[in-house]
């Protein structure tokens, strides 16, 4: 055997599995098909098992850290803005989360509530970007002996009684058990045979960083409108719009500046123009989940396991967990 464990899929959940392996011992190589992570846009924050989670393993100081340079970045844009809230929504300042778009406000928490007072340090972590959970999770997991393969895309697999071997490629690597975390559209669930039973999409959501002209009349944060929601910062450029009449055309085609711009004066009602796309993914609220984890020596773990609408923010902190 190469590794006890091979786990396809250099993401969050698959980073994290291999940290929780490793300090089993457990030998554990990840295969990443991205030689650099991903700067999608993606999730912003994390819930507080969450940052239990990361403080439990020690994490909770770098990713401290990288949350101080997010909050930065948030503040200058608020500030260029001029903190202004869009009309009928509250300030930013007063935001401490939301569920489902649905804003919780400061003023709201009830500190002297069990359930909200003695979170102890893990309550100060919230505002961490996607891009800096994965970079913290791929140093550790290589620092606790985890082998990160990074540009090596899993293309197939032969499961047998005693393990598996799996192919890169042209490479093979000889394995005691495969887990896929290799995300919603999983390579590993595929191959493997999953049931992924679940409800067909109906909406059409954007996210992007983009460089645009005309946004002075865009409103800042979360603006609900007769056509749809939109959101605008908290970073300067970043964009969310979300349409509740229908999936998208086509899911796989590059998102362009023109369709960002269409579905940004469509929902906001503002001439804006999208000069420039630096990342950009549509999202829909496709729900799905596997019925079983495991199939013998093959998993499923995270997105690969179950898909849900992003307004929540669960998805990460459900693979997380
Ligand atoms: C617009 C948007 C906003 C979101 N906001 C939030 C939020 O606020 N809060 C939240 O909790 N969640 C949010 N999510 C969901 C969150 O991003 C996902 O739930 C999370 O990324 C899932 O992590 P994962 O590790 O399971 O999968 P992924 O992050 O998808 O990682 C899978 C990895 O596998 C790799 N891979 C794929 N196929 C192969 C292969 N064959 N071989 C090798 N590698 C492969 C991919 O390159 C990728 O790096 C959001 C998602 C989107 C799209």
């Amino acid at each position: 055997m190469d590794y006890d464990v091979i786990i396809s899929g250099g993401g969050p959940v698959g980073l994290m599995l291999a940290c929780e392996l490793r300090l089993h011992d457990v030998r554990v190589a990840v295969l990443e098909r991205l030689t650099d992570i991903d700067q999608t846009v993606k999730a912003g924050s994390v819930n507080t098992p969450t940052a239990e989670a990361f403080y439990r393993r020690g994490l909770l100081p770098v990713l401290e850290e990288a949350q101080a340079e997010t909050m930065k970045a948030f503040q200058a844009f608020m500030a260029q803005r001029g903190g202004a809230a869009p009309a009928g929504q509250p300030k930013m300042s007063a935001f401490a989360g939301h569920f489902a778009g649905l804003w919780l406000l400061t003023d709201l928490v009830d500190e002297s509530d069990p359930d909200f007072a003695d979170r102890g340090p893990a309550a100060r972590l919230s505002g961490i970007r996607q891009q800096d959970i994965e970079r913290v999770l791929g140093e550790r997991a290589a620092e606790l002996g985890a082998d990160v393969l990074r540009g090596v895309e899993l293309t197939g697999f032969e499961p047998s009684a005693d393990g598996v071997v799996v192919r890169a490629g042209e490479r093979e690597f000889r394995c005691g058990w495969l887990v896929g975390c290799d995300g919603g559209r999983s390579t590993v669930r595929r191959l493997a045979g999953f049931d992924f039973p679940g409800t067909p999409p109906q909406i059409t959501g954007h996210q992007a960083v983009v460089t645009m002209e005309g946004d002075e009349g865009l409103g800042t944060g979360w603006t609900h409108t007769a056509t749809g929601t939109y959101a605008n910062g908290p970073t300067p450029g970043r964009i969310l719009t979300v349409e509740f009449d229908g999936p998208p055309e086509d899911r796989t085609t590059p998102v362009t500046a023109e369709e960002l711009q269409a579905s940004l004066r469509a929902v906001s009602g503002v001439d804006v123009t999208v000069t420039g796309v630096k990342t950009a993914t549509r999202f829909t609220d496709n729900a799905r989940q596997a019925t079983t984890y495991r199939l013998g020596r093959v998993l499923l773990a995270g997105d690969a396991a179950h898909v849900h609408s992003p307004f929540g923010g669960q998805g990460l902190n459900l693979g997380i967990g």
